[in-house]
Formats: structure tokens, sequence, C-alpha cells
């Protein structure tokens, strides 16, 4: 198992700034015996295959990317331990408080999504995705993905960066 710090070594720096925050600032209001623990970063395919064929996961890893694939990292997810137990309702306090500190920093809970709710991933937003590879690109980071970012980037849109465009673009900003 990877440490924390292994973890933050693999994040974009845009989300490695932001869950450092998340969690300095939960633990900043946990109580004894209150734990977090960044557990997931870049995943791998076979990883990314077991998760869609158990149901955790929408993202079969290969038509439909999870954002665990791409690296340096786009997601990454934490458990939320408490009393040395594992706490497994998202609408317990201690996953509520977590999505809030993920929310203040910037980033996209997925304790707020509909249908597959999954309170230990958070995630930098599209609109700021776009804005990191409008950035590398060297055109005008507004989020907006119009002709210009098409021709600098090489592809019409988020869903269809590869894995490959993403490190690609992500290592020269
Ligand atoms: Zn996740």
């Amino acid at each position: 198992m990877p440490t924390e710090a292994e973890h933050l070594a693999l994040m974009h720096p845009f989300l490695r700034e932001r869950a450092t925050r998340a969690l300095s600032i939960w633990r900043g209001s946990a109580r004894p015996g209150e734990v977090v623990k960044v557990v997931e970063s870049v995943r791998p395919l076979a990883t990314q295959q077991a998760y869609f064929a158990a149901g955790k996961s929408k993202a079969d890893g290969i038509v439909k990317l999870s954002l665990h694939q791409f690296a340096p990292a786009l997601a990454f997810d934490v458990a939320v331990i408490v009393g040395g137990k594992y706490v497994a309702s998202a609408a317990a306090s201690e996953w509520q408080r977590w999505g809030a500190a993920v929310e203040i920093v910037g980033l996209e809970w997925g304790g707020r999504w509909r249908g597959l709710v999954d309170a230990p991933h958070a995630q930098i937003p599209l609109t700021d995705r776009v804005k990191l590879l409008q950035a590398a690109a060297g055109v005008a980071a507004d989020g907006d993905w119009g002709p210009a970012t098409t021709r600098a980037v090489g592809v019409a849109g988020w869903p269809a960066v590869t894995t490959e465009l993403w490190s690609r673009l992500a290592a020269t900003r």
C-alpha cells in the first residue's frame, strides 16, 4: 500500500494542493479516534476492470475511462475510519465533513453523485480539467472547449482525451 506522500506525489499538482488542504481541514476538526487515509490515486487498468465487474465503478476502463486511470492523477479516494472501523455509510457525519472539506477546496465530491454515490472519491472538476489542458496546450484557459482548444489539444472534447494525451500534456505544463 503506497503511503499518503506517495499518493500525493502521483497527483497532478492542482489535485495535490487541494487534496492536502482538504485532508488538513478534516483533520483539524477530527476528534480522537477519527482518521482519514488516502487509499487510491492512480489506478491500474486491471483494478479498474475488477471494480467495474463488482459494480463499484461505472467506468469499464476501456470504452469509459475512470479519472483514476489518468497520470498524473485527476482523482483520489480516501477511507474514513472511526475507532478503528471503516465508516460504511456515506450519510455519516464523518463523511459529510469530508465532503464539505473537499468542496471547500474546489474539488468535486463523489458523495454528491446520484445513482452510484461514491463518498470516498474526489476529483478535479471538468472545467478545471479543461483549463489545465488549455494551459498546457498554450490556449486561453477559460474552461470552455471551443474550436481553438480542439485545434491545440487535437481532440474535440474531454471524453476523447486519452490517458496518453493527458500524460503528455500534463507533463509539459
Ligand atoms: Zn475514486
